[in-house]
């Protein structure tokens, strides 16, 4: 058992709290359902105190937007969305097509098809989530996805103007303003004036992330992508006022942002309880980080480093750090987490603004299932078979005819009897 130096709230409480979202996603859903335009812009007024006359941004508009912005802006921009690029594509030719022949003329083969359309959600009701334009619309784009709508909303009445930027320079077709459960049902499901799309892509907060959990089906999701976590796996060798940092970097995300430390040093686990206590004051974003760490930080000890992988596999937290001696062992060892980050070089915040990799990441434990967003999932991996050789297909078709008999599906095993009969003279049995 870990030794416990900081507690969360309990589950039950956290658990009270999503139900209440659940409910109330369910009830926008059904209102746009019906309503279409008119209930989008209802909840916008309601939830953003935001109605323009159209909630997609012309080119014109865009180009204005992005000229209010310093050149490093725009710069810094460019080189996010390159190295993105660089992994996403590298992710794509990492993906074969293939054709093999399993039996003489029988062809079986696999390719990855785009899917048609996608709504990509940049969120951005604390902060302009620009990077999360990076991560949605690069990686759509290096798939092939012809036809992206992106949206992200207003923050505070005000349009994100580098968050646009972002959008537009990834690539994105249209370009809403519009956020939350408004947004995610005005693409799942299609108004008067925006064309539904066949995959929600993009994380958000507890509200957009129940909204794409319960659109599923109707339209594809990426994934479960809602509140950040981060965990990091600290031993006695690790700085402990960058572990203190970096449990903060992720608590500032929102008050449901969970942040663990587990450590082998209990030393280290008290100095950076510590080190966060006295950051946490002057941040200029302790509205949220105090919140979050009063409520979702823990901090645990435990004897060995094997203890501390087994135990951050349990929670299967979106970010993991590894700030120990050998970092690189947690490849081998750990297997439930959306990201790593081995050692002090590289952190969270790299992975989030700046590296390459996606930051689009499961939360919640759905990194027991799932990775986070790459090209794969704007990707279907379709399947095909054709047989050439009568012999073969004769073969296929008596073996068909017996599978499908077993399983009492007399017509299944017809389409077996007639190509055997035709291609090899076998008697039909009925
Ligand atoms: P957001 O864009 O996700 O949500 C803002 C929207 O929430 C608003 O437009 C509003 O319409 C809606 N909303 C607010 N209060 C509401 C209420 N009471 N009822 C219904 N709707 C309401 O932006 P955010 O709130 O800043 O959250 C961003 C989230 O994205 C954070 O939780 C962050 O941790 C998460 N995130 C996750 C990942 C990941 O990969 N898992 C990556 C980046 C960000």
């Amino acid at each position: 058992m870990p030794l416990v130096l900081k507690k969360p709230i309990p589950a039950e409480v956290v658990r009270q709290g999503r139900s209440d979202v659940s409910e109330r996603v369910a009830a926008i859903l059904d209102d746009i359902r019906v309503g279409g335009d008119t209930a989008v812009r209802k909840y916008s007024e309601q939830f953003d105190t935001w109605s323009p006359e159209s909630f997609r941004l012309s080119p014109a508009r865009i180009d204005e937007l992005i000229d209010t912005l310093p050149v490093q802006v725009v710069e810094d921009i460019e080189f996010v969305q390159q190295q993105v690029r660089t992994f996403a594509r590298h992710q794509r030719d990492s993906l074969t097509d293939f054709e093999i022949e399993t039996l003489p003329g029988v062809h079986l083969g696999q390719k990855h098809i785009p899917i048609d359309r996608v709504g990509a959600y940049v969120p951005g009701g604390r902060y302009p989530l620009t990077a999360s334009a990076h991560m949605t619309i690069v990686t759509a784009k290096v798939a092939g996805v012809p036809s992206v709508a992106a949206c992200t909303p207003p923050i505070r009445g005000q349009i994100p103007a580098a968050t646009v930027a972002a959008m537009h320079l990834a690539g994105a077709d249209e370009i809403y303003l519009l956020g939350g459960v408004q947004a995610i049902g005005a693409l799942a499901r299609g108004t008067e004036t925006i064309d539904r799309v066949d995959l929600l892509a993009g994380p958000g907060n507890a509200y957009v992330a129940e909204a794409k959990r319960q659109l599923f089906g109707e339209v594809g999701i990426d994934l479960f992508a809602g509140p950040t976590e981060i965990l990091v796996i600290a031993d006695d060798a690790a700085d402990p006022f960058i572990v203190a940092v970096d449990l903060l970097s992720q608590a500032e995300h929102g008050p449901d942002s969970p942040a663990v430390l587990i450590t082998t040093s209990e030393v280290l686990g008290r100095k950076v309880i510590e080190h966060i206590e006295a950051l946490l004051p002057d941040m200029p974003t302790a509205d949220f980080a105090a919140p979050a760490w009063r409520d979702h930080g823990e901090v645990l000890v435990v004897e060995t480093l094997d203890e501390a992988y087994a135990l951050a596999d349990t929670y299967a937290s979106e970010h993991v750090e590894v700030l120990t001696r050998e970092p690189r062992e947690a490849l081998e060892k750990m297997t439930n987490y959306g990201g790593l980050f081995l050692g002090e070089g590289t952190c969270v915040s790299y992975g989030d603004k700046v590296i390459g990799t996606n930051h689009v990441l499961p939360t919640r434990g759905s990194a027991r299932y799932t990775g986070g967003l790459w090209v794969g999932k704007y990707l279907k991996t379709v399947t095909y078979s054709e047989v050439v050789d009568q012999a073969s297909s004769a073969q296929l078709g008596e073996v068909c005819g017996r599978a499908a008999r077993v399983e009492l599906f007399e017509g299944h095993a017809r389409s077996g009897d007639v190509r055997a009969a035709k291609y090899a003279g076998a008697q039909l049995p009925w």
